[in-house]
């Protein structure tokens, strides 16, 4: 009896050793044959892995650069009982820049004219900002009118999009896209090739009650829009 156990346990051990041999051997294809392309680079890598969590050492993926809508400037939209938008723009971007970290990411939280923005590289920028105190409800998110790289800058839009609708559960309000969106102050001082959009999370009149509360969910879907673009995903 002890016996045939012993047996049926070294073969099992036979077997992991194998297939544990022939991963190995796999990886290691793989990964030669992945740099003899070029299609497996540090960065690659580094992307991929950083789906599963931060590495230490490995160089980090995605330099991204968030504003806080108004911060370091003025309030942004005020309502009667003193409600500024500056203070949910900040507490969105902060709460995106860490999401956004936990997954590898190096992110700048920027002032609305912030000096870095001139000439910035980054892999995406996005600028946060909430809607006036009317009685509406509805996000949006547009690219700059004048860009150099339109395939990049609406597949960022569409990504944010997507994810923010599905994470805050509130539906668009593309009607009151206006040129103060589309051509946005930051967008014309980045480098061109930095990809842009800016989001308006909703209306502090409708949407006040999320906005306060609902900032989490929000985040996420910030968070959740860039890395979609990011990983090559979103059809525009
Ligand atoms: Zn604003």
């Amino acid at each position: 009896m002890v016996a045939m156990h012993f047996a049926r346990l070294q073969r099992l051990h036979t077997w992991l050793g194998r297939a544990l041999g022939l991963s190995l051997l796999a990886l290691v294809v793989v990964v030669v044959w992945g740099s003899y392309q070029g299609t497996l680079t540090p960065g690659r890598a580094a992307r991929v892995l950083g789906r599963w969590g931060v590495f230490p050492g490995l160089p980090s993926p995605w330099q991204v650069a968030l504003i806080a809508g108004h911060r370091g400037h003025d309030s942004g939209a005020v309502c009667a009982d003193g409600l500024q938008e500056v203070t949910i723009t900040t507490a969105v971007a902060d709460r995106t820049a860490a999401y956004l970290r936990r997954r590898g990411a190096d992110v700048l939280v920027l002032d609305e004219y912030d000096p870095r923005l001139t000439g910035l590289r980054a892999e995406a920028l996005v600028s946060i900002h909430a809607d006036s105190c009317i009685d509406l409800t509805g996000f949006k998110v547009a690219g700059p009118a004048e860009t150099v790289i339109p395939e990049a800058d609406r597949r960022l839009v569409h990504c944010l999009e997507t994810a923010y609708a599905r994470a805050s559960g509130l539906k668009q309000h593309p009607n009151t896209i206006t040129r103060n969106m589309t051509g946005y102050h930051a967008f014309q001082r980045v480098a061109p090739e930095t990809p842009g959009a800016i989001i308006e999370l909703g209306f502090l009149g409708a949407d006040r009650a999320l906005l306060q509360t609902g900032q989490e969910h929000m985040a996420r879907g910030i968070a959740e829009g860039i890395l979609c673009f990011l990983e090559g995903q979103g059809e525009w």
